[in-house]
């Protein structure tokens, strides 16, 4: 059994390390704890050890593991996987940051489901960095066009980009997606845009967490390296 209370500091240290190597705040670097596959007590023992942000991919499990450990002081759960349509409306504010938003009409329907709620639901609208058929997200360009129109939602609040590169053994080969991901953060940017803040990079997992924290990763997201291999 992995120990949760010895690999965290190990992480933490990691990314103390990664974000120093490169002259940036370690602070400016989030941890997100991935706890799919976890059960409810490992996770506890993690947010005693002192995690505080818990990432899940799927909806009922993240919602039965969030009603067993209840509200804790400090601690907020992100969603990071994909969303079918009709999914979007139990997300909405169960959620502090939702990273994996793909398509301008996922976009829409959230806002839709926000106003509904009458708040201001956080995401992140994720990149297919290496364009595979098989992962969801904006190509570069989809996300530059898609833009003004995103800006126009009010009852979202897009705080950055996210990605999930093509897997691959070698860390130092992500680290091009990496910066391909930083660079069109820039370029959003620079398109001024009331509303979009794009301070925040999700990208960097437990292989390669500290070259994507090189590449300017403000959250990554480590599940292995924290609570050991998952059941597949
Ligand atoms: C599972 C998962 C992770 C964590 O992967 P590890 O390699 O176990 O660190 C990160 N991001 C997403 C979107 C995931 O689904």
């Amino acid at each position: 059994m992995t120990d949760i209370a010895a690999n965290l500091p190990l992480v933490l240290q990691t990314i103390r390390r990664a974000a120093e190597e490169v002259g940036r705040k370690p602070q400016s670097v989030q941890l997100i704890g991935v706890t799919k596959y976890v059960e409810a007590e490992r996770v506890r023992q993690a947010l005693d050890a002192g995690l505080a942000i818990c990432g899940e991919n799927r909806l009922q499990e993240a919602q039965a593991k969030m009603e067993a450990i209840g509200v804790r002081p400090g601690v907020t759960w992100h969603f990071i996987g994909r969303l079918q349509r009709r999914k979007l409306k139990s997300v909405v504010g169960q959620f502090s940051l939702i990273h994996s938003m793909e398509s301008i009409e996922q976009v829409e329907e959230l806002d839709r489901r926000a106003q509904e709620q009458s708040l201001r639901q956080s995401i992140l609208l994720q990149v297919n960095v290496g364009n595979e058929s098989t992962k969801g997200g904006f190509s570069a360009l989809e996300l530059l066009e898609a833009m003004p129109a995103v800006a126009k939602f009010v009852h979202i609040k897009v705080c950055g980009l996210m990605a999930i590169p093509p897997w691959t053994e070698n860390p130092e080969a992500m680290r091009p997606h990496f910066r391909k991901l930083h660079a069109l953060a820039q370029e959003v940017k620079t398109l001024g845009l009331p509303g979009i803040e794009m301070t925040e990079l999700s990208m960097g997992m437990s292989n390669d967490y500290p070259i994507a924290i090189q590449e300017g990763a403000t959250m990554v997201r480590v599940g292995t390296a924290l609570f050991g291999s998952r059941p597949q």
